[in-house]
Order: C-alpha cells, then structure tokens, then sequence
C-alpha cells in the first residue's frame, strides 16, 4: 500500500482524504446502484474512489445484512478481495476449504455410511489464494468499510423501495427512478446509469421488460447454519454425503471453529408448488439432516440461521436495455445494468452466487468509470453485456450438471465416483479461475501467445511470486493490479547477460514515455501523473542484487504528486527461490521477453513482444480517447 505521495497524514492509511460534496445535488447522480448484496457493493466500492464520480447506492431494507445468505468464496473472488485491500481480513476470519469429503453408503448393501474419498480442495498454483467460508454480511461490512473510508465517504441510503424507471434519452440525467420512502413519500432520483443489482425478483429487470429464463426450480432444498454435537468425523472438513435412502447433505465448516452449515436435500417440489408452500421449519430440517447423516448422530444446540428454498439455475439474455430498446449496434449506448441475481441464479451447491454476483459489477465499475471520466467511448459499455451474459450461461449449465449430480441417487459404486470425478474436473471453474472473455474491443486472441504461455489472453492475470527490486519485498506480483480502474502493462525483461538485455527495456520505455505517439502520451491527461491511466511495471529474470536501481529508466522511477516524490514500486525481478521463478512457473520467453496487458479488473487483453509498439497503440486507440 502507498501512502503519503502528496504530502505527510497522521492516520489510518486505509482512510482517503475526503472531498467537498457539498455542492453535488444527490438526485442527479452519475451512477445509482439498486440493492446492497454483493453486487451492489461491488460496485459502490469500485466507484467509491473515484473523485468525480457521484454516485448512490440504495436498498429497500432498513439496514446492513447481518446474517445468512450466502458463504463461500472462490480463489477468484479473494483475488478481487486483495484489489480492494481485505483479502487478508477475509483470509483471517473466514474458514479455508482445504479438503473436501466424500461420503456414501457402503457396498453390498450395507447402508451404513463410509468415507469414500478425501482431497485436496484447491489443485497447487491454481491460485494464491485460498478457497475460503465467511458470511455474507462479513463481506458486505468489508465492502461498506472500504466505501466509508473513500474519498466519498459512500454510505447506502436505506428504506428506499424502486417503483419504476424510465428511460429518456432528452435528458442530461436520463434514466429516472422512483422510490418508495419510508416515509411513504416518493423520492425520484435522476441518473446517467443506473445499475440494478436488486437480487432475483429485480425490479429493475422488470423494467426492461427482461426475464430469467432457464428450468424451473424442482427441488427443494433447506440450509441451516447450526452450533451442533455430532459424532461424524469429518463435521470439520467440507463433505459431500449421499445417503442410501434418505437423500443428500453438504456439509460446510464456518468460521470460528465451532458453527457448522448444512444444505440438505428436502423433498422434490410438485406442479407450480414454491418453497414458500412447503411451510418447513427449522425441526423439517433437523430431522432429514439427522437421517442423511445416521447412524452418526447430530445434537443441535443452536440454530443461528435456516432457510428453505428451492435450486433454479436461470439467465437473461442480455443484462443491459441497450437490445431492449432496439436491435443491439453500437450507436445505442446502454445506460441501465443488471447484475448479479437479477440476471442469474445459481443453486448453492456450487458456491457461485456471490461470486458470481461480485464478478458481474467487477467488470462493469470500471467501464463505467472509464466513459464517465471521458477516458474511453462509451461502446465500451457493451462489452459488460457481451463478456459476463455468456459467462453466465456457461456456469448455469455447470451448476445444473453439479446440482443434478449431487442429488442423483449414488445407486453403485461407478455414480459415486462419477460425482467425485465431476468434483474434481471442476474444482477450477469452482474456483472461478477458467473464466475466459472472448475477443472483443479489449481483449485480443494474440498471435504471441506463445511467449507468455501462463498468461491466456481472456482469462485473469494468474499471480505469481516476484521481488521488489528497490526495497527486495518478496511479493504477489498480482497484489499490485488494485481496483483503483488503471490498466497494466507488464513488460517481462529478456534473458540477460548480453547487451539487448537492457536495450528491449530502455528502448520499451523510451518509446512509452517521449514517443508523441505512445499510449501513455496519448491517453494520459494533461498534468496527471505518467501512471495515472496506464500503470507500467517491469520483471527482470536477474537476482535483484544483480540490477543497480539507479541504473533504471526514468519511466520506471518516476516521479510524482504534489511534491514530485519518486515511485519505487515500478520494478521487479524473479524470485529465485526453488519452485518460485515467474518466468518458469507463467512460460514466458526466457529469449525474448513479453508485454502482458491487463485490464483494470485483471483480465489479460493482449501477450505482445516488447517491440510491438505499433500493436500496442493500435489496441488502446481502439477504446480510448486521446485526451
Ligand atoms: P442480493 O444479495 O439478493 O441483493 C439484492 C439487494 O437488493 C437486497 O439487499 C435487496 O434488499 C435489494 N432490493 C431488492 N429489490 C429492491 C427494490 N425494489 N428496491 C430497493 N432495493 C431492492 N447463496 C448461497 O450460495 N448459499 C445460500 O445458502 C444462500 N442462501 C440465500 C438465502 C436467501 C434468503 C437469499 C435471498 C439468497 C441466498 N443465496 C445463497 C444467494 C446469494 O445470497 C446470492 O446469489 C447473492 O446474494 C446475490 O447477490 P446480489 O447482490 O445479486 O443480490
């Protein structure tokens, strides 16, 4: 974390200076979120730092969550967490998902059960970071922290209930929303960009006259998060047990070391049956839990939360009115989002809603940070739509297969281990890390793939161990990609000894920084500081010893800020350490070096080699405006 740039504070580091609001009008907003779930606060958290972005968030609820929903949280999702600076919060708090269970009746008839398998829940190097258990409203209070610490000092107005939208273009504000108040008034607030992020029976979605589509939900399900004695052995590990005759139970350790959640599979639901009829309670699921798990007993002492709900796995098929108004082009900018549960739901067994919701509104802040502060077109806007409705799709039909699966009577030995295949196989789209965008606008299907083979273009940028070169801080080199909406370009230095070592990075840099035709000449406003739009770090293959910091090219120590303090934080070598070396573990070329672009949500756009200059300007003039 960097601090201190513009001048001396006393302090909480984590606390930005707050800016004067006094003369914005808070019903002419830039962007208005609708819901405080995940996605919703995502988002508010993302545009929170950005100075001249006036935005609110509302909900219809009187106050923060404070209990239930959702619990698991992908290696994905800590990576976005450590962009918004409390993955390691989480990382204390939460339970880590180490190993994972197996559990089903035992062979030749006997119904007793047996632990038919135990693994490793997150495969090696597939993430930094852990798979990891913590409440929802843990999440939403590190969020809701981070929005009070920005320079906006953000906080959710609650009480207020969405009534309608309306659409109109005329107007400098164009989207009007109508709320109910607690009050029982209605207040309209005006915005250029509204996001709705009001969960599956989303207003906003109505509005846009947009529906869910997909199967309707036919089981029914109860979670329950309980203080419990048990004598089962692995109440401490994530498990799957399929029981012979009386359904399927998972089984997720909490936080805290005592509190277990349990999802039990309750009855199949009939006709045009919901959850809500079922009138089950808390005992309906004690009882099935007890029965699943038999002969192994369980003694609830307390239950802290339940809920019974039925799994639908469902999409729309766009998340944005720009389709709604007429056939999708370009010339029709989209100005109302939905995000998260409005536009998909997911069964819990997969653990994908709030990841889900929470990666949705990752991708679209900084889009609309990007055209709001007149850096990029916004035909930037359609590729939210575009990259995440497709994603969508492709983990509802993950998680139908999952959820059938898991609910699928294990009559032999071969479905057992079926599901314990499938299991295994998905561990990495579970983990959220297979995402892959298509090409588009930003992102490229490089010709130079091949010198930077760990780094796919379309999918996240996979961090691996580096060290600082002015301070030798072994480091995560993805802990610097922090939400604050900048791009990345990440030169990776050819071999050394030899003289081009140098010259590919010098000669890169010189090009970057006094070429009239560069991108950070180009897009980088007048006055603003040189990494302000487009951030520039180096990987050197050498020891850090073995590279003199003084001996670096101005663009990677330059200065800065008010007082025109230096940046020592541009350079890096590989960590050579066994096991540790970027270069190796990401297959870059070791001969020739590469350039990695990433997006400002960690999405790789483009592998180019260190002399593409001209494929380098020709990717950013594609979206960004010389300013
Ligand atoms: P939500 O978290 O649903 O947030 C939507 C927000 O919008 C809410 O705060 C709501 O009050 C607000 N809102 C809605 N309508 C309006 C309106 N008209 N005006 C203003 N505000 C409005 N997932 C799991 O993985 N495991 C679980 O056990 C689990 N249990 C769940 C239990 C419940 C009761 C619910 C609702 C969800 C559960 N989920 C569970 C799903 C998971 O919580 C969601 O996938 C995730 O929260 C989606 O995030 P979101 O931000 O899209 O929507």
């Amino acid at each position: 974390m960097q601090y201190h740039l513009n001048g001396y504070r006393t302090g909480d580091p984590a606390k930005a200076p707050a800016i004067d609001q006094s003369k914005e009008n808070k019903n002419n907003v830039d962007v208005l979120i609708i819901g405080c779930g995940p996605a919703g606060l995502t988002l508010a958290a993302q545009l929170a730092i950005f100075p001249s972005i006036n935005t609110r968030i509302v909900d219809k609820k009187s106050g923060p969550l404070s209990i239930g929903q959702a619990d698991g949280i992908a290696c994905r999702s800590m990576e976005m967490f450590e962009a918004f600076e409390f993955a390691d919060k989480v990382k204390k708090e939460a339970y880590w998902v180490n190993e994972v269970a197996f559990w089903r009746p035992g062979i030749d008839g006997n119904a007793a059960l047996i632990r038919a398998d135990r693994i490793q829940d997150v495969e090696d190097d597939l993430s930094e970071m852990p798979h990891t258990i913590l409440n929802q409203a843990r999440v939403h209070d590190f969020y809701l922290e981070r929005m009070r610490d920005s320079v906006r000092r953000m906080e959710p107005d609650y009480d207020m209930t969405l009534l309608s939208l309306v659409r109109n273009d005329a107007n400098d504000y164009p989207v009007e929303a109508t709320f109910d108040t607690k009050a029982n008034t209605t207040e309209t607030i005006c915005a250029q960009y509204v996001v709705g992020c009001d969960g599956a029976r989303s207003i906003v979605r109505q509005s846009l006259g947009l529906e869910l589509k997909g199967e309707a939900a036919r089981q029914l399900w109860g979670v329950m998060d309980v203080l419990a004695l048990t004598d089962f052995p692995d109440i401490r590990l994530k498990a799957a047990i399929q029981s012979a005759n009386n359904g399927s139970l998972l089984v997720i350790p909490r936080e805290g070391g005592y509190m277990v959640r349990l999802y039990i599979e309750m009855d199949e639901l009939h006709g045009n049956e919901r959850a809500s009829d079922c009138q089950m309670s808390a005992d309906d699921l004690i009882s099935k839990a007890q029965a699943i798990l038999s002969p192994y007993t369980l003694d609830v002492k307390e239950v802290a939360w339940w809920s019974a709900y039925e799994i639908g796995q469902r999409v729309c098929d766009e998340f944005d009115d720009a389709a709604t108004i007429a056939n999708r082009n370009n010339a029709i900018e989209p100005r109302i989002f939905i995000a998260g549960d409005a536009c998909h739901t997911h069964s819990p067994k997969a653990g994908q809603g709030m990841n889900v919701s929470m990666a949705d509104t990752f991708n679209l802040g900084w889009k609309l940070a990007a055209v709001l502060k007149g850096q990029s077109g916004s035909q930037l806007l359609n590729t939210y739509s575009q990259e995440r409705q497709s994603k969508a799709k492709e983990l509802i039909d993950f998680d139908r297969e999952m959820a059938r699966l898991f609910s699928e009577k294990s009559s032999s030995e071969s479905d057992a281990k079926r599901f314990q295949q499938y299991f295994k196989q998905h561990g990495r789209y579970t983990a959220g890390v297979e995402t892959c965008y298509e090409s588009s606008l930003i992102t490229v299907a490089s010709k130079y793939q091949m010198l930077a083979t760990g780094f796919p273009t379309g999918k996240r940028f996979h961090s691996a161990p580096v060290i600082r070169l002015a301070d030798a801080k072994p480091m995560q080199l993805g802990h610097v990609l922090k939400a604050d909406g900048r791009w990345r370009i990440i030169g990776f230095a050819p071999k050394y000894p030899g003289p081009d070592t140098t010259n590919a990075i010098s000669n890169f840099c010189e090009f970057l920084q006094h070429d009239t035709n560069s991108p950070i000449a180009q897009f980088t406003p007048t006055g603003a500081d040189s990494d302000s739009v487009l951030d520039l770090r180096v990987v050197f293959q050498q020891s850090h010893r073995d590279i003199a910091f003084e001996t670096l090219p101005d663009l990677l120590k330059p200065t800065k800020g008010r007082l025109g303090l230096i940046d020592y934080e541009k350079a890096y070598c590989a960590n050579l350490s066994p096991g540790q070396d970027i270069f190796a573990l990401r297959g870059i070329d070791r001969e020739n070096g590469a350039v990695i672009i990433v997006r400002p949500d960690q999405y790789v756009s483009d592998v180019l080699p260190l002399s593409g200059y001209d494929l380098l300007v020709e990717f950013f003039t594609g979206f960004l405006i010389r300013q």
